[in-house]
This record gives C-alpha cells, structure tokens and sequence, in this order.
C-alpha cells in the first residue's frame, strides 16, 4: 500500500516559466525534489478546456505546443513522460456513470508540461491528462475532485494546473515591473483564507465575490484546476502554499497544497 500523496494546484503563470530559472521554477524544482516518487501524475489542466470530460490514453503522449508568439526555443521543447492506460481506465471507473472518453488524440499541453518539466526533470514519471468540460458548472468540477481522492492513497498525484488570478488583458506583457492589482490581491487573499478555513461551498461559487472575481476569473478554466484539487482533499487536511507571487500584475503564480 502506498503512502497517501499530497493534492497540488501549481499557478503555471507565463509560458515562458517552462525555460527559465526564477523563484517560481525553482520553487517547483524544490517540490518534485521533497515529493515521495508517485507511481503517476493525474493532470487537469486549464488547457484542455473542452466540451467533454476525457483521459489520455495513449502509451506516448505528444508535447503539444498551445501557444502562439512565443521564442522558439519554447516550440523546440519536449517532455516524453509516459503515458499509463492502467490510471486512464482507473480514473474512467472512479467517475462512471460519467461517460468519460479515452484520448488518443491530446497529450501533455502546456498548462502540464511547463511545470512537470521543472517537478520532474527526468520525465519519468508517466503522466495522464483529464480534461475540463466547458459544459458544466463549478460544482460540477469539485465533484470529480471528490471523486478522485481514492487516487492519493494508490501512489497518484492529483496536479490542477492553472492560475488562481488570471487576467491576461491586464498581464504586463513586456516583462515590465507592474506592481500587483488590488482587486488580484484581494480575491487571491480571499481565496487562501477560505482555503485556509476548508470553506469548499464559498470556492465553488466564487462568482459571489463580486467585482474582484470578475476580474481575476474573466473566464473559469484557469480557476477550475483549483477546484478538482480541493475536492481531492481530506477533511481537516493540512493547506500549505509553497509557491507565491503575482506575475504581471494579474497573474498569480500561487500553489495550493493538501497534506
Ligand atoms: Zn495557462
């Protein structure tokens, strides 16, 4: 039996955090690095925001580069993390009666791939995306988060990968120093503090946060991922964020971590 391994929401921010060494990145190296080894990765990832809740499936899954404008060296990097059908068919038979389809045709996006290549250097440790279904409501999302827990205690780690604020029309594009947005900072704070107390119902319907919320979360699928990892937690279980910041000012790189 293994060991019950921790839930993590990691805010992927910038593309670009793929290539660099900053505190962030580090700060991931620095988690994969104290992490007892899983057997897998189960990723949802605001990337793969589709209308249907599916699995990769395949043995090798493809690096997708789902960006535009961006250096080239970005489009030239690869993360060859297996695939693992035995966590899609487990994570198919956790959701039924959900319908849920196994993919032959996705693989790792960046929402992934730019923050396991900093975790899990190597690529070694097979990797299965589930993606969001633009479809459903918040509390729908949380649901399968609940339902996936048993997958913490069979050597699986849950990753939501996302960002907690994400407002890219207000993202200082430049690289300029832009100072954090109030309304970023205070739905952030709203959000830990929650967290912090285990107030699920409040997280899923965040929309209730007024003016902050709507512009931290113009659209949902960078919020979502948080949500599946907080269904994923245990009643009582320790919250601990090992990432912070604000990138660009509406962007916040902060990661949620369970047990
Ligand atoms: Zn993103």
């Amino acid at each position: 039996m293994s060991a019950r391994l921790p839930a993590l929401f990691l805010g992927h921010g910038n593309p670009l955090n793929a290539l660099q060494a900053n505190p962030w990145t580090r700060a991931w190296s620095a988690l994969g690095a104290a992490l007892p080894r899983p057997r897998a990765v189960l990723s949802i990832s605001a990337h793969w925001y589709v209308p249907a809740t599916a699995v990769t499936a395949m043995a090798t899954p493809r690096t997708i580069h789902d960006f535009g404008g961006f250096p080239r060296e970005l489009y030239e990097v690869r993360y060859p993390a297996p695939g693992e059908a035995t966590l899609a068919a487990r994570v198919q038979r956790l959701l039924a009666p959900l319908a849920v389809l196994a993919d032959q045709s996705w693989g790792l996006d960046h929402g992934s791939w730019s923050v396991l290549r900093h975790v899990f250097p190597q690529a070694d440790v097979p990797v299965v995306q589930l993606s969001i279904d633009e479809t459903r409501p918040a509390a729908f999302h949380h649901e399968l988060g609940v339902r996936l827990r048993p997958l913490r205690d069979e050597g699986i780690l849950i990753v939501g990968s996302g960002d907690v604020v994400h407002n890219l029309h207000a993202y200082a594009w430049g690289g300029h120093p832009q100072e954090p947005y109030d309304w970023a900072l205070r739905f952030e704070a709203a959000v830990r503090a929650r967290l912090e107390a285990g107030e699920h119902a409040p997280l899923i319907d965040y929309g209730a946060l007024g003016k902050d919320a709507l512009l931290s979360v113009p659209t949902p699928e960078h919020y979502l991922p948080l949500l599946y990892v907080l269904g994923a937690s245990f009643a009582g279980e320790a919250v601990t964020f090992p990432v912070e910041g604000m990138d660009g000012g509406s962007v916040s790189m902060l990661a949620v971590r369970f047990g």
